[in-house]
């Protein structure tokens, strides 16, 4: 099925005229060739002279990757607000009062649950939002954290709540379940629509079929002892766990900071202990040490994962599924190269 546009705003939801207006204003430029609506873009009228079913659901998601799912089992009925955008720090977020407005005026808000959220409580009361709040993992059988979590994953943790591991949509089969919680949320909310979600969810279902799919032939042919890499952020414990790569923390080697030279020569160490055939460490941008690492061991210094946000719709990632197989298009050049 192909990518419905569906508007994508920070603005608040709560919202002025204008901003209600665009959005009605797309909505009948997108009803307008089936729908027969007269109305072009810009020229929409008040709420009043719109069909109440062309009306999108207002929906807050928490984080980019989670907005698109629901925008693929919404399409054009829904209007989706995110709290933290593409290419943002899921992590080191705490809601503003301006966040609180944009769940003022949502039908339904989606989390991703497993902890990543910790301050939703406090929001939606702060908001005085009363409704549903759909936790997109729930049902999902979670990985635990590992117990040193200062290794690899830098001030992120702090946010987190919890023993689990958040980090579940970095699985495929864990997003069917999400998308199945996004369209019984849907449903909920807007029951008239229910038809439409089911279908749209289903077609999106298979091209998630197809997506595991070609993960598990991208890494065919690599032996079992050949699939570890090191990466910055630990946010492919799931990822590893379904596709059968290993992940591995490196001390020093965080999203935040610079190693040290210690911590550079523990690391050659550990990949040819451990015969690590790849870094992920986008952080490390100093070329003398690369250079070394490169020198010293056979490990290649691979792209970059995208593990907590799509990126901005021209960049490689403005989808869940692009995001996926972008990464594992890294992992395995990086693996078979
Ligand atoms: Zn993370």
């Amino acid at each position: 099925m192909p990518r419905l546009p569906v508007t994508f705003t920070r603005r608040t939801l709560l919202g002025t005229l204008a901003a209600t207006t665009a959005g009605l204003a797309l909505v009948a430029a997108l009803a307008a060739p089936t729908a027969g609506l007269a109305q072009a873009a810009g020229e929409a009228g008040t709420p009043a002279d719109v069909p109440a079913a062309a009306v999108p659901v207002r929906v807050v998601a928490s984080f980019s990757i989670l907005g698109d799912l629901v925008k693929q089992v919404g399409g054009p009925l829904v209007a989706v607000d995110l709290l933290v955008g593409p290419n943002a720090d899921m992590h080191a977020f705490q809601p503003s009062p301006a966040d609180s407005k944009k769940l003022a005026g949502a039908k339904l808000v989606v989390i991703n649950g497993l902890g990543l959220e910790g301050w939703v409580e406090r929001m939606t009361k702060a908001s005085g939002y009363t409704g549903p709040v759909v936790v997109a993992a729930k049902g999902l059988k979670p990985i635990a954290k590992p117990k040193d979590s200062d290794h690899g994953h830098g001030h992120g943790h702090d946010h987190d709540h919890g023993k689990d591991d958040p980090h579940a949509w970095q699985s495929v089969a864990n997003v069917k379940l999400y998308v199945g919680n996004i369209r019984d949320g849907l449903t909920a909310v807007d029951p008239a629509n229910k038809a439409t979600y089911a279908a749209n969810a289903d077609a999106y279902l298979k091209q998630l079929d197809a997506l595991e799919r070609d993960i598990v032939a991208a890494f065919e042919g690599v032996p079992k002892d050949m699939r570890t890499v090191i990466t910055a952020h630990q946010a492919f414990r799931y990822y590893g766990a379904a596709y059968g790569i290993t992940f591995r923390a490196a001390k020093g080697v965080t999203e935040d900071s610079e190693p040290s030279a210690r911590e550079i020569a523990d690391l050659i160490k550990l990949i040819k202990k451990e015969k690590v055939r790849a870094l992920f460490v986008e952080n490390i941008s100093n070329r003398r040490l690369l250079d070394r690492i490169a020198k010293e061991t056979d490990a290649k210094v691979g792209g970059t994962l995208f593990s907590d946000a799509l990126s901005e719709p021209s960049g490689a990632a403005p989808t869940y599924v692009d995001m996926m197989r972008a990464n594992t298009k890294a992992l395995a050049d990086a693996l078979k190269g």
